[in-house]
């Protein structure tokens, strides 16, 4: 679907050849296609073009050198300048408490519950004694999920089926439940309820949630196929929860992922982890160069 960045950059830099220096003249072709590159990427149009700006500070007046092919200079200079925007290095989750409490937001169908399943076992894999909470209080199917989802990993999933109005008293009787087993669980991983859209109920609840409960990590999950909307979800998640970290879900599906460096430009929060599919395993810790590469395809 993508032309690849490279390719677009070597045709464009056809101009370059023979020339010793890279100019304002010469590289602005290639600029033009680095930024539409971005855009189709999803990358945010403002985003997209004080990128570029950056990379033209960067690369104007270098001298080409001979043994490099100017476009791949480019694609060097335009791919440590991505990584650097979507935070450089990798972030890890602070599970430093005891127990480390870790929430999970995010809208419906992002993928917040195949999240946690995902997060658990990648936890347990560490040696983690973890806990599932199920928080969402409205959707009885969420809890079946979670439950077939915990069975499945060998993870406990603690539920109040027949709570429906206190979410806040949920989460803070399974951190009670948690505790209560003498250090069985150092981990609880709360999955809260999520709405197609976002709504000032939805926001007030999960608001309370944090408040209450002080996790050592709130993360924000939001499925990357999105696009803008992602960016604009993050914002209003972020200015309502103050969230620590970012969760890209659905990275094989058919996106290159500019979600990410919308995202991380507009709240200035690190990217943790990114979920690759539906199956248990498909979850990776975030690497801004890895994504960096993939942007580039
Ligand atoms: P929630 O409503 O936010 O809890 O979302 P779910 O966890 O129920 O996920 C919604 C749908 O997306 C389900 O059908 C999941 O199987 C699917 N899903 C979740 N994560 C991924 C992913 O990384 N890749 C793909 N392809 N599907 C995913």
């Amino acid at each position: 679907m993508f032309e690849n960045l490279s390719d677009r950059l070597e045709r464009s830099f056809k101009i370059l050849k023979g020339q010793g220096r890279i100019t304002e003249i010469n590289i602005a072709e290639s600029l033009k296609e680095i930024r539409r590159a971005l855009i189709e990427a999803d990358v945010n149009y403002k985003v997209a073009k004080s990128f570029t700006d950056e990379v033209k500070q960067k690369a104007i007046g270098q001298e080409v050198i001979k043994a490099v092919n100017p476009s791949q200079m480019i694609v060097k200079i335009v791919h440590d300048e991505l990584a650097a925007l979507m935070g450089g290095t990798a972030t890890p989750i602070n599970l430093k408490e005891n127990p480390a409490v870790i929430l999970v937001s995010g809208l419906q169908g992002s993928g917040k519950t195949t999240f946690s399943g995902k997060l658990a076992l990648h936890l347990k894999k560490k040696g983690r004694g973890v806990l599932l909470i199920g928080g969402d209080i409205y959707r009885p199917a969420a809890i079946d999920q979670l439950k077939v989802l915990g069975e499945q990993i060998g993870v406990e999933v603690y539920s109040e089926p027949d709570n429906k109005t206190d979410a806040v008293a949920l989460v803070q009787n399974g951190i009670r439940y948690a505790k209560s087993k003498g250090g069985t669980f150092n981990t609880i991983i709360i999955d809260t309820a999520g709405r197609l859209a976002i709504d000032e109920q939805m926001m007030r609840e999960i608001a309370a949630i944090k408040e209450a409960v002080r996790p050592s990590e709130t993360l924000f999950v939001v499925d990357s196929m999105t696009g803008q909307d992602a960016v604009n979800t993050a914002r209003e998640f972020n200015e309502r929860l103050d969230f620590d970290g970012v969760v890209l879900t659905k990275l094989d599906g058919d996106t290159r992922g500019g979600a990410a460096i919308s995202i991380h430009s507009v709240v200035d929060k690190p990217l943790k982890f990114v979920s690759m599919g539906e199956k248990m395993e498909a979850l990776d810790v975030f690497h801004p160069e890895r994504m960096a590469d993939r942007i580039l395809g």
